[in-house]
């Protein structure tokens, strides 16, 4: 089922609106291997009547099975709209479609969506890549860094020889 509003439940009154939306409703088209969606997307919706228009609002949620492009490993990845906005005009040039007395918030939802998908995931911003995973030779404090001459170092090097 796509989510549909019917509209003769929203005559002056709000509707509130929370539930699951399967993932393939969205058909979201996903070819990126490393972005998967699997899991229903949550919704959390208010959704009125406004001026010949249906305003809906409210929270999207929906989790990714993802791969870190750095080092393969997967990961979830949740995406959340914390205050998602639609608005379909039911009058005038773009006006949505009406059938059964209802519209269907499933294209703004999936369009909007879309849009915060992760170009390319990360399991953590500090993630090192597939050296950096056994080693972590990324996270290692720069020990290069030329020390002082006669420094208290210098001693302790001495002491060890
Ligand atoms: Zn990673």
């Amino acid at each position: 089922m796509p989510l549909l509003v019917n509209l003769r439940n929203l005559a002056r009154r709000e509707l509130a609106l929370q539930g699951e939306l399967p993932v393939a409703e969205l058909d979201l088209e996903l070819r990126d291997e490393m972005v998967q969606a699997r899991q229903p997307l949550r919704y959390d919706l208010e959704v009125q009547e406004l001026n010949d228009s249906v305003l809906a609002r409210g929270e999207l949620e929906l989790t990714l099975d993802c791969q870190c492009v750095r080092c393969l490993k997967p990961f979830e990845y949740r995406l959340e709209v914390a205050d998602w906005v639609c608005h379909l005009p039911l009058e005038g040039d773009d006006k949505v479609s009406v059938v059964d007395d209802s519209v269907d918030l499933t294209p703004q939802i999936r369009e909007d969506i879309l849009l915060t998908f992760p170009a390319h995931p990360v399991c953590d911003p500090q993630c090192g890549g597939l050296a950096g995973r056994s080693s972590g030779a990324k996270k290692k404090p720069a020990t290069n860094a030329p020390r002082p001459a006669g420094s208290a170092w210098d001693k302790l090097d001495k002491l060890k020889l």
